[in-house]
């Protein structure tokens, strides 16, 4: 699968990507996803890591690894497989909590690639953001089901997606001294009277369908069936989805800084200066090497993080510290490649600049890499220093 998806992503993505610099709205956006699906699903390769029940390939975290790898490859390539963030968590999470009948209305159709759908969590302050008790949208038991209110933003895929799945305080007071309180996560249709996408907010990346949105939920109703899980159960939750998702991002990453380092040792081959190739000088030579020992390090963390999880574990240490090494030295392999190809590196030109553009934000999201490493750290005082507090 892992070659298959070579070849597709070589033979219809990159010619797309490249003529579109990785806009994904230039390029077609909704119908381009749908195009790239069609032809990922005559390859028998759309949603790999979905249940076979619901038409997906039913891979595990170690399998799915170098197939992912193949699709981040190209910035479009996991939209083609229906692998990108925020689909494919939201796959995984449905797939492990949803009721048979949430698994027909929302699962089988976005394995499918049906429809899309968002995870809507962050919110502006003084709401959650690194610190999910911060939570402030609410949702309050009503006859049938609750009502929504809140605000969020950042919600990745949130123009166009057909639901959204939405964390609400249901107990407990934001950031409250009794600890977090209790969150649930509510099944939203796009179209919930009082559900607003208000705006996509600018940021630097340009690849993702539907992109990064402002939202309000005004007394939207959610009936008492579309409760994902249990009702405070949502934080709990939050964690079956993040161990996996973050480890999906490292996989579609790897991809896309291997192929930046891959045309910068190119470059690098080709290109004479001061009597011989750029790729014999002691100084490139150690960014070359450098690229290499951070990708071959990212996949042993990956790994081994996959290896836990795909044997029932939660992996929350193995996780944490794959996605803070993955997540800079990744953002440093793209940062060699875009110096070692000088001013090509930051031209339209090479694909290096776009990736470097897409990957920045990786070290914010699915936890900043100073709240992976608070986290690392008070875990290891508690083992080393039988610290309990
Ligand atoms: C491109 C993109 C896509 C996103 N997609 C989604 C999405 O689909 N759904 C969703 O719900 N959210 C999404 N987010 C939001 C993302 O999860 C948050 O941005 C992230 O959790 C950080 O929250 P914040 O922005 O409120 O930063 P804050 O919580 O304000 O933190 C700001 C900075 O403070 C520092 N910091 C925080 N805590 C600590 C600590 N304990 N120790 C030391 N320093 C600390 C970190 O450097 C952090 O970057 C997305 C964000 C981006 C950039």
């Amino acid at each position: 699968m892992a070659a298959a998806t070579r070849e597709l992503v070589r033979r219809e993505v990159i010619p797309i990507e490249d003529e579109y610099d990785g806009d994904v709205e230039a390029a077609g956006g909704e119908t381009l996803r749908r195009d790239l699906q069609a032809k990922a699903a005559a390859a028998g390769l759309l949603a790999p890591h979905g249940p076979v029940d619901c038409g997906g390939r039913g891979l595990g975290m170690v399998d799915r690894a170098p197939v992912f790898e193949e699709a981040g490859w190209a910035l479009f390539g996991p939209m083609a497989l229906n692998i990108n963030a925020p689909d494919e968590g939201n796959i995984h999470l449905l797939d492990h909590v949803a009721t048979a009948s949430q698994r027909e209305r929302f699962l089988r159709p976005l394995v499918a690639g049906e429809t899309r759908s968002a995870f809507a969590m962050t919110e502006p302050a003084p709401g959650a953001g690194a610190d999910p008790s911060m939570l402030l949208t609410r949702a309050t038991k009503v006859d049938g089901g609750w009502l929504l209110n809140g605000h969020k933003w950042f919600i990745t895929g949130a123009d166009g997606a057909g639901f959204f799945i939405v964390m609400a305080r249901t107990s407990g007071e934001p950031g409250g001294a009794g600890g977090a309180g209790g969150a649930t996560m509510l099944l939203a249709p796009a179209d919930a009277p009082g559900l607003e996408v208000v705006r996509h907010i600018g940021t630097v990346d340009r690849s993702m369908l539907g992109g990064h949105c402002e939202m309000r939920f005004t007394d939207v109703f959610v009936p008492d069936d579309d409760v994902l899980g249990g009702v405070d159960e949502g934080f709990r939750y939050a964690q079956v989805r993040l161990g996996p998702a973050r480890m999906t991002h490292v996989m579609r990453w790897t991809g896309a800084a291997r192929r930046a380092h891959e045309v910068a040792v190119r470059h690098v081959a080709g290109r004479e200066a001061f009597g011989g190739r750029l790729a014999d000088l002691g100084m490139m030579q150690q960014m070359i090497a450098d690229n290499e020992i951070d990708l071959a390090a990212t996949r042993a963390l990956l790994l081994a993080a996959c290896r836990e999880l795909d044997d029932g574990g939660r992996a929350s240490e193995s996780t944490s510290i794959a996605k803070t090494f993955a997540a800079e030295a990744l953002h440093r392999v793209v940062d060699r490649a875009t110096q070692m190809c000088g001013g090509l590196g930051v031209s339209r030109d090479l694909p290096v600049a776009r990736i470097a553009r897409e990957i920045r934000p990786f070290r914010i999201y699915d936890g900043p890499s100073e709240v992976h490493r608070w986290s690392i750290a008070r875990r290891a005082v508690r083992r080393l220093a039988g610290d309990a507090r």
